[in-house]
């Protein structure tokens, strides 16, 4: 298993630039998710990185090794598309024994390197089925079984789970993580799906036309996105955002006053920005909530749509101004369409932006738990 470094990596289709000077570290074992909006270069950085397009300009490293000149066969990586073909023909041995189809491998020891594949991924009792016997996650992992049965350095997944209906996506996806705890293998996914790449990644690249904008953990891209482009597009609902001028800035905490009148606080340092400059304030829904009028809130305003979705709901707040903001709440909504809420906000969960969309770093503490995983109690 082994380490993959991108340099400056340049890609352009004629005229077309579509992928700019990409630099990404990825290390040995590491699980990295990239995500991004469609057409924004996620699949021709993973065909470059398996040798089926040739960069423009740059370096791909895998093991410390440059690879730009090697063939697809000679860098070792396992690619898993969204459109897997095993064939009909063959049992699940036999198909997931074709990936060691040129390997010098003794057959006694092919046999046990299949066997073992097919336990990784809960296939024993399957081996002598052909696909037609099969549902379409189990051939799906058959197509996994067979690119990883080389026991390549990096394995590389391009939107493998878009043709599965949704539970099959959910069982399918842990699959996938649980073949990347016992394998322990650099693996890289590609997906426009940000659940899948919350869930996943141990880091997320967050790309949008051809630029890298945050490679981090999931948690920090969802507590400490570097800019607005990261902050609305990880996190469903997206981000609140509203536009305000910085009324005062102290000691970690911006005063900005919204278009609608309304004055907030938020935990950022603004100390490097004059009074009156544009900003965005972005505020997750899951963040706000709702209140009578008159009992400490920071926005009033009129709802407009509640959504109510079993566990929670989602009531959508016209707040004047051509503002609306959408609140999440705990079950099932105690209010009506058409009724006059408050909506309370705190400091610390305040995200701000300058105009050119980077986010002011946070100041408060508990913005992001950066130290280690929660304790029970
Ligand atoms: P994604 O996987 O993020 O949806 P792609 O990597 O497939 O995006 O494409 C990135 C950009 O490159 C898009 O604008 C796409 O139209 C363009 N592109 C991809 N392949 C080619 C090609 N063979 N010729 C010209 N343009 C291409």
């Amino acid at each position: 298993m082994s380490n993959l470094t991108l340099t400056q990596l340049v890609k352009t289709y004629g005229q077309t630039e579509v992928l700019h000077s990409i630099d990404l570290e990825i290390e040995d074992g590491e699980f990295v998710v990239l995500v991004g909006p469609s057409g924004c270069g996620k699949s021709t950085t993973l065909r470059l990185i398996a040798g089926l397009e040739e960069a423009t300009s740059g370096t791909i490293e895998i093991g410390g090794k440059v690879v730009n000149n090697l063939e697809p066969k000679e860098r070792n990586i396992a690619m898993v598309f969204q459109n897997y073909a095993i064939y009909p023909h063959m049992s699940v041995r036999k198909n997931i024994g074709f990936g060691l189809r040129s390997s010098k491998m003794a057959k006694a020891d092919k046999e046990k390197r299949i066997d073992e594949i097919a336990e990784i991924l809960g296939m024993t009792d399957l081996l002598s089925r052909k696909p037609n016997q099969l549902s379409g996650g189990q051939r799906q992992r058959v197509a996994i079984g067979r690119a990883i049965v080389r026991d390549p350095q990096v394995f590389l997944f391009d939107e493998p789970l878009s043709n599965l209906d949704a539970a099959l996506r959910v069982q399918t996806r842990l699959e996938i993580a649980k073949l990347h705890r016992r394998m322990d293998a650099t693996m890289i996914y590609v997906t426009h799906d940000q659940v899948e790449a919350m869930t996943l990644a141990d880091r997320i690249v967050v790309l949008n036309a051809g630029n890298v904008e945050q490679f981090g953990s999931p948690l920090e891209l969802y507590h400490r996105p570097q800019n607005l482009f990261v902050a609305t597009f990880i996190g469903s609902p997206t981000m609140n955002i509203v536009a305000g001028t910085l009324a005062g800035a102290s000691n970690g905490d911006a005063e900005v006053k919204v278009a609608n009148g309304s004055v907030l606080h938020a935990k950022v340092d603004a100390s490097n920005m004059s009074g009156g400059t544009d900003v965005k304030v972005g505020m997750r829904p899951e963040h706000l909530s709702l209140c009578a009028v008159d009992d400490g809130e920071t926005f009033r305003g009129s709802i407009d749509v509640i959504e109510e979705l079993g566990e929670s709901f989602l009531a959508h707040v016209d707040v004047g101004e051509g503002e609306r903001i959408i609140v999440r709440g705990d079950g099932t909504a105690r209010v009506k369409e058409g009724e006059t809420v408050g909506i309370r906000f705190r400091p610390e969960d305040g995200h701000v932006f300058s105009a050119s969309g980077a986010a002011l770093p946070r100041t408060s503490p508990d913005a992001f738990p950066e130290s280690g995983a929660p304790t029970l109690n």
